[in-house]
């Protein structure tokens, strides 16, 4: 400021009449005046150094300046800067902590894949947390995103169907998804996703313990087991799978639109009895 000064009475002693700082002498005394003041009593009310302080104003002021020399903010920075806030940090999913229940607090705040933006919540898992027997799809769809719950929509009521038909209940499984957060327009998870998210559900799997993990659908089926094989070919097999057995059918939806495929998912259900039984 002091510099300004200086250059503003140089310009003046030289007789330039086109000024381009935009306030007079006594405004920009004023100012100098009114920041002295506020950094006074700054640091007459914290620990801070009133040089800290001094380069804290100076930034504040950056804006105001810069809107007065005509250089106006872009109002969707502020927009862009309100949609990703600091609080936007990745998550280090490569050790997560040893609790369910801390694993669906960081995933209610994660924001590592793009999956987040579309999202009304994360839809975790629900369950028995000591199930033999769990169930993975690949992604919650609007029902799920509503309720963060995963299988509640009509695909989920035949889920159901098939546990009791199994003589279980919902609460004796433990049911959840690959990703976390709804794809737009209920479309499969991109790969990017998937990797992104699994750490979550490889947690799940470690602290649950499943005997049993029953993959929904192609997309879960072909993710976890790393293969492009059709489900056609990889459907009622065992596969090992971290310690668990893994065992890929048909998802629900895809039974709602071919009914007649309930028959073979019955079979592999009767596969995944007769194993918990041994
Ligand atoms: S899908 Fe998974 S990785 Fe992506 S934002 Fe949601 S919880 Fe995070």
């Amino acid at each position: 400021m002091e510099k300004l000064l200086r250059y503003l009475k140089y310009q003046k002693a030289l007789g330039i009449k086109e000024v381009i700082v935009p306030w007079s002498e006594k405004e920009l005394k004023n100012k100098m005046q009114k920041t002295s003041s506020v950094i006074a009593s700054a640091t007459k009310q914290s620990n801070m150094a009133p040089s800290v302080i001094a380069s804290a104003a100076k930034q504040s002021h950056r804006g105001s300046d810069e809107t007065a020399t005509g250089s106006r903010k872009n109002p969707r920075d502020d927009k862009a800067f309100a949609k990703d806030p600091v609080s936007h940090k990745r998550i280090n999913t490569q050790n997560l902590p040893e609790d369910l229940k801390k694993c669906e607090s960081l995933v209610s705040q994660c924001f590592n894949c793009a999956l987040h933006k579309g999202r009304t919540q994360t839809v975790f898992g629900t369950g028995n947390t000591k199930a033999e027997l769990m169930f993975v799809g690949e992604g919650p769809g609007r029902d799920e995103d509503l309720k963060g719950e995963p299988f509640v929509g009509r695909a989920g009521k035949l889920l159901t169907k098939i546990i009791q038909a199994m003589g279980l209940e919902r609460k004796d499984v433990y049911i959840c998804n690959i990703v976390k957060c709804r794809p737009p327009n209920n479309r499969a998870p991109l790969p990017k996703e998937e990797e992104e998210c699994t750490p979550y559900l490889l947690k799940q799997i470690e602290l649950i313990k499943p005997k049993i993990v029953v993959a929904l659908g192609t997309s879960a089926a072909q993710f976890l087991l790393k293969s492009d094989a059709p489900i056609s070919h990889i459907r009622g097999k065992f596969f090992d799978f971290h310690g668990s057995k893994l065992l890929p059918t048909f998802h629900p939806a895809y039974l709602l639109r071919n009914p007649n495929m309930k028959r073979p998912v019955w079979e592999d259900m009767q596969l995944v009895m007769k194993e918990l039984k041994k």
